[in-house]
């Protein structure tokens, strides 16, 4: 069941904002797609490979799909023909596979690294040592990344009650993207994503700078 309500006040605010609403409908059925898209939504976003692929073939092919979740390296030639933007890129090998098979579809992919924010363990992402050290050899040798643009970040703030805790994890997301930015990516336009925030902590993240956020709950239902 679609909250149409929901979607149209966030769909309302996020224009005002200029923020991106990625409706995300893991384990939801097309049929709910096929609805949101109806009102107008065109952003989705999906963390199973093999749900992604299936779903891209029954639905329209004006969608963007994003894919959200942890990605495996040997999924990513399922999805490098069409896949919009990939979330989550928290390895070097990741990003050399997308490169990789992004040329084999003679596509250039938008990518964002997955910066680790939350203090459990369990959460995927790089570490700031990480982050620096992949971008500072994408830089230097962009001809082995031709085929993939890193436009920004993305984290996932810790599952908590506690808004005082998910604020500062989105405030160090920011000012790590403002670094990287200032950094390595002056006078590059595309550079310019931060997703961040989910149904239940997105206000905070919008105060702290997303510039994308990756709604599920709040659409679609619980899960
Ligand atoms: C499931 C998921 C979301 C959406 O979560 P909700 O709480 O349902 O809004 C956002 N981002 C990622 C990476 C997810 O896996």
């Amino acid at each position: 069941m679609i909250n149409e309500q929901a979607w149209s006040q966030l769909t309302e605010e996020f224009k005002k904002k200029n923020i991106a609403l990625v409706a995300v409908s893991k384990t939801k059925p097309v049929t709910d797609i096929w609805h949101l898209h109806l009102l107008g939504q065109r952003d989705f976003g999906e963390n199973y490979v093999q749900e992604l692929v299936e779903k891209q073939q029954q639905l329209p092919k004006d969608i963007r799909w994003h894919f959200i979740g942890h990605l495996q390296s040997n999924k990513v030639k399922f999805i490098a023909p069409f896949v919009h933007l990939i979330h989550a890129v928290d390895s070097r090998k990741l990003l050399k596979e997308i490169n990789k098979q992004a040329a084999e579809s003679n596509r250039i992919i938008d990518v964002l690294l997955q910066l680790h924010i939350a203090e459990e363990e369990t959460k995927f992402g790089l570490d700031e040592d990480e982050l620096f050290r992949l971008l500072e050899e994408y830089c230097k040798d962009p001809k082995e990344f031709s085929h993939v643009r890193i436009c920004g970040l993305m984290g996932m703030a810790t599952f908590s009650e506690n808004p005082v805790q998910v604020r500062k994890e989105f405030k160090h997301l920011k000012s790590v993207f403002d670094e990287m930015k200032q950094e390595f990516f002056q006078e590059k336009p595309f550079f310019q994503t931060i997703s961040m925030g989910m149904s239940g902590d997105y206000e905070i993240a919008i105060e702290e700078g997303s510039t994308m956020a990756r709604v599920g709950s709040l659409l679609f239902g619980s899960r």
